[in-house]
Parts: structure tokens; sequence; C-alpha cells
């Protein structure tokens, strides 16, 4: 189907033909104007306002197996919603039938087998709940209101990452709705092809409708939390960043960010506003030993705010969430670092100083271990020799300041994208990033995706995504 121009017209005729989705399904179907439509279509970052033609919240897999049914006798666009975080939007779009996933946030553990069953709408925080009771986990990124799908299906890092891999790493199989409407399972013995394009691919293959990931133990206490010191210190404190970070064990993560200091209990009120500098840590091995390995960071200079401490690891994975409110603006800029160098700490210092937000922020997250000791062409995600991930992070409330803030955003990444690997995490672009961006994210698999694609969806229906077109490798 060639993408059509949405009118008045178009629309009321889809309107009335998504009435007769209602009858086909056990999950509700909402149209512009009802109850729920609203808070449904909006997705994480503001600057993104969709208006699907009819969102469906489906409640199983047959309500998606009958939505993509209707989807394709009626030549409608799909999108797919998870936890609506992606900071491009993809989960909307203008005039689709939106598939919102969100009803459907059930997690059973087998802890014998250490393996969770999660279905697609989970929120991280869903799964870490549910895993911690038997004081199991899998690799998850570091805001419990994530989604499961959208960051495992383009790779997903956190805080275990350096032990474990990426979440795709991590995965053992999903359930999928594909093109034809059928479902079907992808994993190393099933669907093997399909398996290897859904772990980095993103969307494009499906609709996912559950994961199964591997646990290991974790918790229930780690050695997690911030310390915060005035920006003057910053020069030492990448310092001695850049010196743990690099000899740090798998089970220790580490995360330095520089931005205007939040109205946070634990700092000075007379700081809020100042710029901050901060190492955020999180030891995910026996808290003992992580006591002792964090130490130095507790002991250095004139810190303005300690919360690194022992914690529920339940509890850590959710410590950042209230930094990123759904409802903001947000416009990233992202590169993958093989390691962190002085010339960038300059760099980092240069452009936090010039942030316009009191929301923005210079992050630098530690990856690599694990991630590292995998074969490139293991999963599309790729990237493996990527240690560091610079986040350039601009967030706002008002539209008027769109210019200024994406300004700092854009120059900051120009100037700093000259210390990247040359790769980029595809979960990390924003919406105005295109081919070359995505090429950049996804390299070498590219070809082979899209043999992938070719394969499970010609017709390529799934394309509110980071699209992959369908073609055929000779
Ligand atoms: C505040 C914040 C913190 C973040 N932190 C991390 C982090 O620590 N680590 C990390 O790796 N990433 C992180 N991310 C990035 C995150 O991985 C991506 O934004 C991801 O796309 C979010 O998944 P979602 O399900 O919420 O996305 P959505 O916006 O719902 O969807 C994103 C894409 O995935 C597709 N999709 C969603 N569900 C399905 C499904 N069931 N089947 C098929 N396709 C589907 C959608 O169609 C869309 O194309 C963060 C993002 C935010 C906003």
């Amino acid at each position: 189907m060639n993408a059509k121009t949405i009118n008045n017209q178009e629309i009321e005729l889809k309107q009335a033909l998504l009435e007769g989705l209602r009858i086909r399904l056990k999950g509700p179907v909402l149209l512009p104007g009802d109850s729920g439509y609203e808070d449904a279509r909006t997705v994480w970052n503001a600057m993104i306002d969709g208006k699907p033609a009819a969102i469906v919240r489906c409640i199983g897999v047959s309500d998606v197996i009958n939505s993509i049914q209707f989807a394709r006798e009626h030549d409608l666009l799909l999108c797919i919603k998870g936890g609506g975080h992606n900071i491009a939007g993809l989960a909307t779009a203008n005039g689709a039938l939106m598939l919102d996933m969100s009803l459907m946030r059930s997690v059973w553990v087998e802890p014998q087998a250490r393996i969770a069953h999660a279905q697609a709408g989970c929120l991280l925080g869903d799964v870490d709940r549910e895993t911690q009771v038997h004081g199991l986990a899998t690799v998850l990124g570091f805001n419990a209101q994530t989604g499961i799908a959208g960051l495992t299906l383009g790779g997903g890092f956190g805080y275990l990452t350096r032990r474990w891999g990426w979440t795709s790493d991590n995965v053992i199989g999903m359930d999928v709705v594909t093109a034809d409407a059928k479902l079907v399972r992808a994993s190393s013995e099933e669907n093997p092809d399909l398996f290897w394009g859904l772990r980095g691919g993103g969307g494009n293959f499906g609709v996912v409708t559950g994961i199964d990931y591997k646990l290991y133990p974790v918790g229930p206490e780690v050695v997690g939390g911030l310390v915060a010191w005035p920006a003057s210190e910053a020069a030492g404190v990448l310092e001695l960043y850049r010196t743990l970070a690099e000899h740090a064990p798998p089970e220790l993560t580490l995360v330095a960010l520089l931005r205007p200091a939040p109205p946070a209990p634990w700092l000075p009120k007379d700081m809020h506003g100042q710029l901050m500098v901060a190492i955020l840590a999180c030891y995910s091995g026996l808290p003992e030993e992580g006591e002792k390995i964090v130490a130095p960071i507790k002991a250095f200079g004139n810190p303005i705010g300690d919360v690194l401490v022992r914690r529920p690891y339940a509890q850590m994975q959710s410590m950042l969430d209230a930094t990123q409110p759904k409802g903001r603006r947000y416009y990233w800029k992202s590169e993958y670092l093989s390691r962190i160098e002085p010339a960038l700490c300059q760099k980092v210092m240069e452009h936090a100083a010039k942030i316009r937000s009191p929301h923005s922020a210079v992050i630098l997250f530690q990856i690599g271990g694990a991630l590292n000791q995998l074969e490139a062409e293991h999963s599309p995600v790729g990237n493996r020799e990527a240690r560091y991930v610079l986040n350039i992070a601009g967030s706002w409330e008002q539209a008027d300041q769109d210019p200024v803030n994406m300004g700092w955003a854009r120059e900051a990444w120009e100037d700093m994208k000259v210390f990247s690997t040359g790769g980029t995490y595809i979960n990390f672009l924003t919406r105005d990033e295109g081919s070359e961006r995505i090429e950049a994210a996804l390299g070498k698999s590219l070809q082979r995706l899209a043999a992938v694609k070719a394969k499970w969806d010609p017709e390529n229906v799934f394309r509110t995504n980071r699209n992959i077109k369908p073609q055929l490798v000779h």
C-alpha cells in the first residue's frame, strides 16, 4: 500500500469502518472523542502529537490477530504502542490503527528454570517486580516506565549489561503475530531467522505478544545511587569516573552526568538549578564488596549530596524515573564510545555549561563487559565494540523553547561526535535522524535484516518504526 494523505473525508470513512472492528475484539476500540482516547494516543515525548484514526487496546493475542487482519482488509496503516517511550514517537502515526499493548502486562516466572514470560505490554518495572520476588532479574534499562518491547527489540542496556550483554542477548524466545496475521514462535529452534531479526531489528517483522527472558540471581539488595558535587569539581570527578570505569568489574556500572541540580530533597536548596556533576553507580554483586568498591567515589572531594547506599534492586531500577517524566519535550543526540578520553571530558564540561533548560543533561553511560564478548553477527544490534554511550539529553517544557534546546543538543553533538565509534543506539534516535543514522546504528546487519523483512513482511505492513525495506539478497 502506498502512503496516503489523510484528509477529513478519509478519516470519516475509516471511522465508519472501524466501528466494524469492535465486534471482532475483546478489548476496547477508542475513536477520537472517546473517553481514554487522548491518554492512549499520547506518547512520552510531548514533541510528538500523533492522532491515530482508532486505538485498539489489545487484551490478548486474538485481538492482535484480528486487528492486523482488519487493517490489511481495509488498507489501514498500523502502529504499535508498547510503553510509548520511544523518543522519536514511533508508537503513533496520524490516521493509523494503533495497537496499544498496555493492557497486556502479565509476567510469569519459572524460578527453577530461571525464565520470565512477559506479555509485550509490560513496562520494565512490571518484570523487575515479579522476578525480584524470586531474587532474580534480567538485563533491563535505567527507567522502570520504559516498555520492554521497544527496548528489547532495539537492543536494550542497563545496570546488568556488563554482566550479561544487551537485553536482546538474554531473550530465549518471542511470540509474534506476523504480517499475515499468524501467531509464530521465534527462538533459536523455531524460525531462527526471525529470532535473529527481532533482536535489534525493532518492530519490523510483526507484533510481539510475549517475550521470554533468561534470569540471573540479583539482589534483593545492591549498592547503588548517586554522589553529586558542584560543577567546579567536574574536572576531578570526570577523571575519577574515567579511571574507575576503565578498571570496573562487570558487576559495577558507572554513569557520569552533568546537569542543573534538580530540586531533590537530598541536594541542598541553594544548589537547586546550579550546574552539578554526579556519578551514578550500581554494584549488583555482593553488597559488602560493593561498599568497598564504591568507597573512592564517596570519599572524593566535597560532595553536595550522597545517596549511594545499599538499596533494593527494584528501587535502583526506578531511581531515575522522576527525572524524565512523560509529557515534557525531549531531543537527544547519542553516540557509542570505545573509551573516555580526557579531551572528551573537557568537551562534556564545556557543553554542559551551555545547557539551556533546568532538565537537560550530558550523560556518559558505561556499557561494555559481556556485551563486548559476543560476535558482531550474534544479533543485528551489533556495536560489540561499544563501551560507553554518550547521551546529550535535551529536556524542557515549552514549545517556544524548542529552537534553543534543540540547537544546544545539536551543537554539542557536532562538537563531540568525533569521539564516536561511528555507531549509535537505534533506540536513542530522534525523529529527524534518517537513513544514515539507521545505518550507523545497524551497520553491517542491514542487508541481512532486509532479507528477513522480505520473508516475513514483504509488503512492509509494519513500517511505523525504523523501517527496513524488504529486499531479497541474491
Ligand atoms: C526516559 C527513557 C529512558 C530510557 N532508558 C533506556 C535504557 O536505560 N536502556 C535502553 O536500552 N533504552 C532506554 N530508553 C530507550 C528505549 O529503549 C526506547 O525508547 C524504546 O523504544 C522504548 O520502548 P517502548 O515499548 O516504550 O516504545 P514505544 O514507543 O511504545 O515503541 C517503540 C517502537 O517499538 C515498536 N513496538 C513496541 N511494542 C511492540 C510490539 N509489541 N511488537 C512490535 N513492535 C513493537 C513500536 O512500533 C515502535 O516502533 C529509554 C527511553 C526513555 C524515554
